[in-house]
C-alpha cells in the first residue's frame, strides 16, 4: 500500500518532534520539513547531515539559509505539490494564514493548539473523538495540557463514566531556551475557567469541567491535579489498573524517585529518548486518593512531546487510514515504541 506523504511546516519545538514521530511510522513518508530562518533547530538539522529535506516557506529567505551553509530543497509550494497532509507547527496565527495555501494545493492539514479552533473542521483528540476526524480536511489538536488531561479523563470515562472534573493546572511558563521570557520569579494566576477545562467540554461534551491555572517559573513539564466525579464508585486498585493498561499513561511511584516533573525528564534521558522526550503522561501512584467517591489524582505533562502521538492519530483519521479508533492508536503507539 502507498505510504501517506507528510510535510511538517514550522520546524520548532513541536515540528522537530512531529518530524521524528512521522519518520518512525512505517505507513507514512516524511517528504520534508518547512521553515523560514536559520534557527538553532534548522542549524542542528544541517549539522546532523540533513536527515530531512528542508523547504523554505518564504522564497526571499532561501539565500539567507544558503549563505550559512544550509541546503534548501525548494519552496513551500514545491513540497505542497508532493504531500497528502501538512502538520502545521508554526507559531500561533500563522497556520490560519497558511491554510489558504493548503486549500490551493488541495492538501489536508493538522494545526496545533496555538491556532484558533475555527481554523479547523474538527477539534481533535486521538483517543477521545477519533471518529470525528475521519475523512476531514482540517483538524486542530488540543494543546499539550488538554491532550494529557483528556487522555486521563477519557481513560476513566470509558470504564466508569465521568460526570464532572475540577482541575488545577500548574503550568510551566516557558520552553527551555525561551530566553525572551526573561528571568521570571512569580506565580501568575488566570481567571477561572482555564481554556483546558473549556476545551475538555468541547471534546467530551458529556463531562462538566472547570478549573484554574497557575503559571510557574519552570521550563520542564506541567502538573495537573484533577478531581473527577465518577458515575459509579471505583477503588484505588482499579484506577491504577486502568491507568497502567493505557499505552500513553505511565503509573510512577514517588517512593521509586518519581517525585517531580524533572525526575520524569531525567528518566526519559536515561532511557535514551531523543531530547529527553516522553510521549506518555505520568500518574503519581501515591497521589491517587478519594474525596468521598470523587477520584483525586495528579498527572505530569511532558509539554514538548505529549501532542505527537495524537497528532499522528489525526493523520490516520483524516486520511481514512483506519476507521477503527483502537486500531489507529495502536499503530501509532507501536511505531512510536510505546508499550
Ligand atoms: P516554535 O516557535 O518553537 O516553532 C515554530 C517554528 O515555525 C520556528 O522554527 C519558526 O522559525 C517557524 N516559522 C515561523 N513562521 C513560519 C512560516 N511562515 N512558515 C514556516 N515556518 C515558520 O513554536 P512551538 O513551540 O513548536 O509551537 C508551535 C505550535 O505548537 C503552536 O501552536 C503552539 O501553541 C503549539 N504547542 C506548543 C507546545 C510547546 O510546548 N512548545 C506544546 C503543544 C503545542
Amino acid at each position: 500500500m502507498a505510504k501517506t506523504k507528510i510535510a511538517v511546516v514550522g520546524y520548532g519545538v513541536i515540528g522537530q518532534r512531529l518530524a521524528d514521530g512521522v519518520a518512525l511510522q512505517k505507513d507514512m513518508e516524511l517528504v520534508g520539513v518547512v521553515d523560514a530562518a536559520p534557527t538553532l533547530a534548522v542549524r542542528a538539522l544541517c549539522e546532523k547531515g540533513m536527515p530531512y529535506k528542508l523547504f523554505c516557506a518564504i522564497p526571499d529567505k532561501i539565500s539567507g539559509l544558503e549563505a550559512v551553509g544550509i541546503p534548501v530543497s525548494g519552496t513551500m509550494d514545491d513540497i505542497l505539490k508532493e504531500v497528502d497532509v501538512v502538520l502545521d507547527a508554526t507559531p500561533a496565527g500563522i497556520g490560519e494564514k497558511n491554510k489558504e495555501k493548503y486549500k490551493k494545493f488541495g492538501v489536508k492539514a493538522i494545526f496545533q493548539g496555538g491556532e484558533k479552533n475555527e481554523v479547523a473542521d474538527v477539534f481533535f483528540h486521538g483517543y477521545a473523538n477519533y471518529e470525528k476526524g475521519i475523512g476531514k480536511n482540517f483538524l486542530k489538536l488540543t494543546s499539550c495540557n488538554t491532550t494529557g488531561l483528556i487522555r486521563a479523563v477519557d481513560c476513566l470515562d470509558r470504564i466508569v463514566g465521568i460526570e464532572k472534573v475540577v482541575i488545577t493546572i500548574i503550568r510551566r511558563v516557558a520552553d527551555p531556551g525561551d530566553t525572551h521570557r526573561g528571568l521570571v520569579d512569580l506565580l501568575k494566576i488566570d481567571p477561572i475557567p482555564s481554556h483546558q477545562a473549556v476545551d475538555l467540554m468541547l471534546i467530551m461534551p458529556h463531562v462538566k469541567a472547570t478549573g484554574i491555572l497557575v503559571h510557574t517559573p519552570v521550563t520542564h513539564g506541567h502538573i495537573i491535579t484533577i478531581v473527577a466525579t465518577p458515575k459509579r464508585e471505583i477503588n484505588k486498585e482499579e484506577v491504577i489498573e486502568e491507568f497502567s493498561k493505557h499505552p500513553r499513561i505511565r503509573v510512577v511511584r514517588i517512593a521509586d524517585g518519581f517525585d517531580s516533573n524533572t525526575s520524569l525528564f531525567r528518566y526519559a534521558r536515561d532511557l535514551g529518548r531523543p531530547r529527553g522526550d516522553m510521549y506518555e503522561i505520568a500518574v503519581f501512584e501515591e497521589a491517587i486518593g478519594f474525596s468521598d467517591k470523587d477520584i483525586v489524582f495528579a498527572i505530569n505533562i511532558p509539554q514538548e512531546a505529549v501532542v505527537i502521538p495524537e497528532t499522528i492519530d489525526g493523520i490516520r483519521a483524516c486520511m481514512n487510514m483506519q476507521k477503527d479508533r483502537l486500531e489507529a492508536v495502536a499503530l501509532t503507539n507501536e511505531y512510536l515504541g510505546m508499550k
